[in-house]
């Protein structure tokens, strides 16, 4: 006879609650561009130098001057460099898989020289497949793809297919005569929905975040970090993009989602009202598209849980923005109750599973 389970582990609130994370990250090797590159390119790679307090990238001919908080790495994970103890940290924490964006490979958007840059992105996509995807299953990166010249855009998001990614990697900024929504980009967008790859964006990434240093700076910055997300959904869906590629999927990541059903709304009300002035006419309304092509992650989004069936928004997905500081390391479980308990079932599966499933069918074994 089995033993009975003591009766408080039969209360829900004492139930594991198992998540894929939509915005986790890898933390690179120091040596990943010095060995993989020709020494001329890999002088010119992103490298980081890192003092008391503070941190200096070098990427290309530019230099940027970042402050660390002290007690950063002091909050790691365990497992934020070895993937065998990061397994381990995912099982404690209840995570079954990860969509991994890069940490230094963000910077891979600052390089304007076209060769350097897709050295660079490729560099990262081999090491990601080579010493990540290839030996284990749970943690998936999406592919880097360069962008200084569209055609190796498309050349590296077809290898990146040939290679197994089931994801591209974006950053939201994006210089003016470079914005998501030109047509300069059709080429891409057509190869990454042939291709079936969603493209994801992560927030943060693309242009600067410390803009503000007056009262409520923090926070201020924090949001700053947000808009250019909301940009990237506008312009795919008002620039038509999205509208041409029905199939194709974006996913905005970290920025939070009770957002998108109402810049959706937002769109509908020029599209309504300035209608004259719209170009290109779009063969859905703009919150038609939000609803059935961008996804968007979070991690302590409470109101995006509360108006997925009121909004009829269904593309949230959760994440745990390991081995970040703004992670749920150590308390996952502990978030993951504060934000589902209560939740219905259905609503609850889909944001901790289905949009996940949707969004990279193939990565969940
Ligand atoms: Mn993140």
């Amino acid at each position: 006879m089995t033993k009975a389970l003591p009766a408080e582990l039969h209360e829900p609130e004492h139930e594991k609650i198992w998540a894929h994370s939509g915005d986790s990250h890898l933390m690179e090797p120091e040596d990943l561009w010095t060995s993989r590159l020709p020494k001329r390119l890999a002088d010119r790679a992103p490298r980081s130098e890192r003092g008391e307090k503070y941190e200096i990238v070098y990427i290309d001919d530019k230099q940027i001057d970042r402050q660390l908080n002290d007690f950063m790495d002091a909050m790691r994970p365990p497992g934020f460099k070895d993937l065998t103890i990061r397994l381990q940290d995912l099982d404690q924490e209840g995570v079954r898989s990860q969509l991994a964006f890069p940490s230094m490979g963000f910077w891979v958007c600052t390089i304007r020289d076209p060769e350097l840059e897709n050295a660079v992105a490729k560099a990262w996509n081999d090491w990601a497949m080579e010493e990540v995807m290839s030996v284990q299953d749970r943690i998936f990166a999406p592919a880097i793809i360069p962008l200084m010249d569209v055609d190796n855009a498309v050349a590296e998001a077809e290898r990146a297919a040939e290679m197994g990614f089931k994801a591209l990697y974006f950053p939201c900024g994006i210089d003016d005569d470079r914005a998501w929504g030109l047509d300069i980009w059709e080429p891409l967008w057509t190869k990454a929905e042939e291709l079936d790859l969603p493209l994801t964006f992560h927030i943060g990434t693309g242009s600067e975040n410390v803009v503000y240093r007056g009262p409520g700076g923090a926070v201020v910055n924090y949001m700053e970090t947000t808009y250019p997300g909301m940009r990237v959904v506008t312009h795919l869906v008002a620039g038509g993009a999205l509208d041409r590629h029905p199939d194709l999927k974006v996913l905005v990541a970290e920025g939070g989602a009770g957002w998108v059903p109402a810049i959706g709304d937002r769109m509908d009300e020029a599209y309504r009202q300035h209608g004259m002035f719209v170009r290109p006419r779009l063969s859905r309304l703009p919150s038609e598209i939000v609803r059935q092509q961008v996804f968007a992650s979070f991690q302590h989004d409470i109101s995006a849980v509360q108006v997925i069936k009121d909004t009829d928004y269904y593309n949230v997905l959760w994440g745990d923005d390991y081995p970040h500081l703004e992670g749920t390391y150590g308390h996952t479980q502990e978030t993951l109750h504060t934000v589902f308990d209560g939740v219905e079932p259905e609503i609850r599966d889909r944001v901790l599973r289905g949009s996940f499933e949707e969004l990279f069918p193939t990565a969940v074994s």
